[in-house]
């Protein structure tokens, strides 16, 4: 303890190096200081940008009847809750969210968590733990994955969106719970799942389905009810086999999340999810601005029309980028478009090309999504303009030029290399 000898090596000497090490690799994160400066405008770090990286796919976020709903929950209420929802931090604002919550997605009860990332890391291990078998679409997000490693069940990784592979694990497993998760609408692909197929599968193997519709609520479905609505699978023709879950701070414009499904399963989740259980509850402001912003979704049909505009607008100017570059739209109807680059070279170029241009696109490299699809995270939102879009179509469309004249470069240097060694 008290030896004057030279001091060991510490790991934490090493930290320096492994930053570098990622730095290096193009996989380093910078954080942007940010305010609202109208419309789909952001400051950012001091210069206004137009964004394409937020998820207020409504653009609900700064709706001045949200921010009076909140000051004015704030006279009454104050503002933090004061304790975890089991002991005193259930407010009545907190309560009358969550049969909010219930009657917006047409199931029968709902739970309401302070964020998505909690309420799937802790969902998940309060439904299955050692013994039982966890089915686990490839895409799914982080907080599906760390939810299902926490809970100690067995875990099935199947391809994206493979459902026959789904079938074979399904049928393989001897465990007698299952559960399979799965986003509805994958948050950097922004493609659908088929979620009657999915559903089918687990009536057929007595599976438990928990959805996650982060970027389906508000968007999808008829008055944004969701993914599941979009399916027809809420009201009279919900089954007791889904777990509902979605998050708050997206196109709800506010923060937290939701779990919903038959009263019996919401009742277990309340009793045993550590999350949930072990924390102070979400501040009761938030929930009244939610209950603000489910109204405002529900007759938010323009703003939905809107947005659609803007989808098949960018859609359809993206496909006359030059093939040659090996650029690809993924497939998507939802306001997340993600245009495949390849390299986290070559996306990092593209995200910096853009930003010189006054545009924020995020490029979005592993290990969010697969080694060699470093994308363009393009979101959009009902708060672009036509205009806004254009813009970033002619930026997208400059930078695809340089590539190209690049490649051009590139390819004749190569073709004169021989030359010049002959000479
Ligand atoms: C954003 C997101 C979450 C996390 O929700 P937070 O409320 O931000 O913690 C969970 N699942 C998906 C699919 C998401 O996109």
């Amino acid at each position: 303890m008290t030896s004057r000898t030279a001091p060991q090596p510490s790991w934490l000497d090493e930290i320096p190096a492994r930053l570098a090490d990622i730095e290096r690799a193009h996989l380093l994160r910078r954080r942007r200081v940010v305010e609202p400066a109208g419309g789909a405008r952001l400051r950012v770090d001091g210069q206004t940008m137009l964004a394409f990286c937020s998820n207020d796919y409504l653009g609900l976020a700064s709706h001045p009847a949200l921010s009076e709903a909140a000051r004015e929950a704030t006279h009454h209420f104050g503002v933090g809750s004061g304790g975890s929802p089991l002991v005193s931090g259930h407010s009545a604002a907190n309560d009358a969210l969550e049969h909010d919550l219930a009657a917006f997605v047409q199931l029968p009860r709902a739970l309401y968590f302070y964020a998505g990332y909690a309420t799937n890391t802790g969902i998940i291990p309060a439904l299955v733990g050692d013994g039982d078998a966890l089915f686990s679409d490839a895409l799914n997000h982080a907080c599906l994955i760390d939810g299902a490693r926490l809970s100690r069940a067995t875990i099935h990784r199947y391809p994206h969106a493979d459902l026959a592979a789904l079938e074979t694990q399904l049928a393989a497993s001897p465990a007698r719970r299952k559960l399979v998760i799965s986003d509805a609408v994958f948050s950097m692909d922004g493609d659908l799942i088929d979620i009657p197929a999915l559903l089918a599968l687990c009536e057929h193997y007595d599976a438990l389905l928990l959805l996650d519709d982060a970027h389906g609520l508000g968007v999808l479905g008829p008055q944004g009810r969701g993914s599941l609505a979009q399916a027809g699978l809420t009201g009279p023709n919900a089954s007791r086999r889904v777990l509902y879950m979605a998050t708050l701070g997206k196109a709800a414009g506010v923060a937290g999340a939701f779990v919903a499904g038959d009263a019996a399963p919401i009742e277990w989740l309340l009793q045993k999810t550590r999350t949930y259980i072990f924390a102070t509850a979400a501040p009761p402001l938030l929930a009244s601005a939610l209950r603000k912003s489910l109204e405002l979704i529900a007759a938010a049909d323009d703003l939905r029309e809107g947005l659609r505009q803007r989808i098949a607008q960018l859609r359809e100017g993206l496909a006359t980028l030059p093939p040659e570059l090996g650029w690809h739209l993924l497939p998507s109807h939802t306001a997340v478009q993600a245009l495949v680059i390849g390299s986290n070279e070559a996306a990092l170029a593209a995200m910096e090309s853009l930003r010189q241009r006054g545009l924020w696109v995020p490029a979005i490299r592993p290990p969010t999504v697969p080694a060699g699809t470093a994308r363009l995270r393009i979101a959009l939102s009902a708060a672009h303009t036509a205009a806004d879009v254009d813009e970033l179509l002619a930026a997208l469309g400059a930078h695809a030029t340089d590539c190209v004249a690049a490649l051009q470069q590139k390819a004749a240097g190569t073709s004169a290399a021989p030359a010049a060694a002959i000479a």
